[in-house]
């Protein structure tokens, strides 16, 4: 038998279940459908940008986030080879100050089960679990989607949240045509009591070097270290979170770097590693009823550490959105894409363009690196690459 509702949700990732929050404290009818069989996830850290987490503190989340974030005092720039630390900016206070919100570290798996937690607790029946989607059909007045298991759910609205390997986006739009960037990323936790004190410091950091960077940075209550060391090298064109390497391919893509990395390498449990594709923004995510979310509407490379950021935001506005009265779905959707898609774009774009700032080749020598980061991370320049990302507010973004 159909099941009926006001908005379906395929995918409970982190914008599907964010939408299916800000939704359902508005009155709403939601029902996300999930393919994964319970309610566990895969995956490292995420950072958390005031401008996502404006949005999360909106949604009531502000006490379990803080509960399991790290937050970070700052962030800084080592070189790849002697470890020259320069100070990038300030976290903590200072973006409290600056934003109003501040910026968090997330285990992945702690922000999806806070987000479920919430939505679960409006609704119990909210979340359906193994649950695939498999299409849709679009009708007049009402769009029917598909499962995997025969089940159908009607609705007023269909949502696409199902991450970037989207079955909604691949009925809504023409096929995806990825383009492997040439980037590899490395990928792992490390327990933080395994680590020599001196990198165990509450900051975020980012090695740079020519061809390479890596990112670590605390999570899970300081618990746990996430590390991402992103390689150019064209041996390898699996898209894959859950896809594992070796310690000892790994230890090879950084030959020469410094110490610090190679002892962070060595403590990962379990590296793994996933090729980084390109896809072109899209000119449009909505036809009449239905729409896209997060990865499924903007997929990114991850240099700007606004993937999840989107998604939140995505799901806050299209919750504004739907919310407008009287409603009128298909309108509502036409705002919500209308209110998205600039600042979207751009971030995919600077994000691209940010890759090719940590790899340089001036990095390769101490002298040409210091010339390079005094340039390039000039407090000026910060600020024009940050603010008007950070300082966005889910609240006044105009919406039609
Ligand atoms: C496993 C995993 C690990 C990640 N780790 C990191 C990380 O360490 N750092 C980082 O910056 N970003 C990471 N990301 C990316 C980041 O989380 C995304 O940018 C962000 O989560 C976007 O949210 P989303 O809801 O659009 O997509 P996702 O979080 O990818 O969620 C999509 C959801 O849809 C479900 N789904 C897919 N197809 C279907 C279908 N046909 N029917 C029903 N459900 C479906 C998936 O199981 C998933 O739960 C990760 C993504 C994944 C999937």
């Amino acid at each position: 038998m159909d099941e009926r509702t006001q908005v379906a949700i395929a995918g409970g990732g982190i914008g599907g279940l964010t939408a299916a929050l800000a939704l359902l404290r508005r009155g709403f009818k939601v029902i996300v459908c999930e393919q994964a069989t319970e309610l566990r996830e895969v995956g490292a850290g995420l950072q958390l940008s005031p401008n996502g987490l404006r949005a999360l503190y909106q949604l009531g989340l502000e006490k379990p986030l803080m509960r399991s974030a790290s937050e970070p005092s700052g962030k800084e720039i080592r070189l790849w080879n002697s470890g020259r630390t320069w100070s990038l900016f300030d976290l903590g206070a200072s973006s409290v100050k600056q934003y109003g919100y501040p910026y968090l570290m997330m285990y992945r798996p702690d922000l999806h089960a806070i987000l479920a937690e919430a939505v679960l607790q409006l609704d119990q029946n909210a979340i359906w679990l193994g649950a695939k989607c498999v299409g849709f059909e679009q009708r007049k007045k009402d769009v029917a989607m598909q499962l995997a298991d025969g089940r159908t759910v009607v609705a007023d609205v269909l949502v696409g949240a199902d991450g970037v390997h989207s079955t909604v986006r691949a009925q809504l739009m023409d096929a995806d045509q990825p383009r492997f960037s040439g980037c590899l990323a490395w990928r792992g936790v490390i327990p933080m009591d395994q680590l020599p004190q001196a990198l165990r410091r509450p900051v975020g950091t980012n090695w740079i070097g020519p061809g390479a960077h890596v990112i670590h940075y605390p999570l899970h209550a300081g618990k746990l270290m996430n590390f991402v060391g992103i390689v150019e090298k064209d041996d390898w064109c699996v898209e894959s979170w859950t896809q594992k390497g070796t310690h000892e391919e790994m230890h090879a893509d950084f030959p020469g770097w410094h110490d610090d990395v190679h002892t962070l390498i060595d403590r990962i449990q379990v590296p793994y590693k996933w090729a980084l594709m390109i896809r072109d923004p899209l000119s449009r995510w909505t036809s009449d009823n239905v729409t896209l979310l997060g990865d499924a509407a903007h997929p990114t490379l991850p240099f700007l550490a606004q993937g999840a950021a989107m998604a939140i935001e995505d799901g806050y506005i299209l919750a504004r959105c739907l919310g407008n009265t009287p409603f009128e779905p298909k309108a509502a959707l036409a705002g919500y894409e209308k209110a998205r898609i600039k600042r979207t774009t751009h971030i995919v774009q600077q994000s691209t363009e940010n890759g090719q700032r940590f790899h340089n080749r001036e990095l390769a020598d101490a002298e040409g690196a210091a010339a390079y980061v005094d340039r390039e991370w000039a407090e000026g320049k910060i600020r024009q690459r940050y603010d008007w990302l950070f300082s966005y507010d889910v609240d006044r973004a105009p919406v039609e």
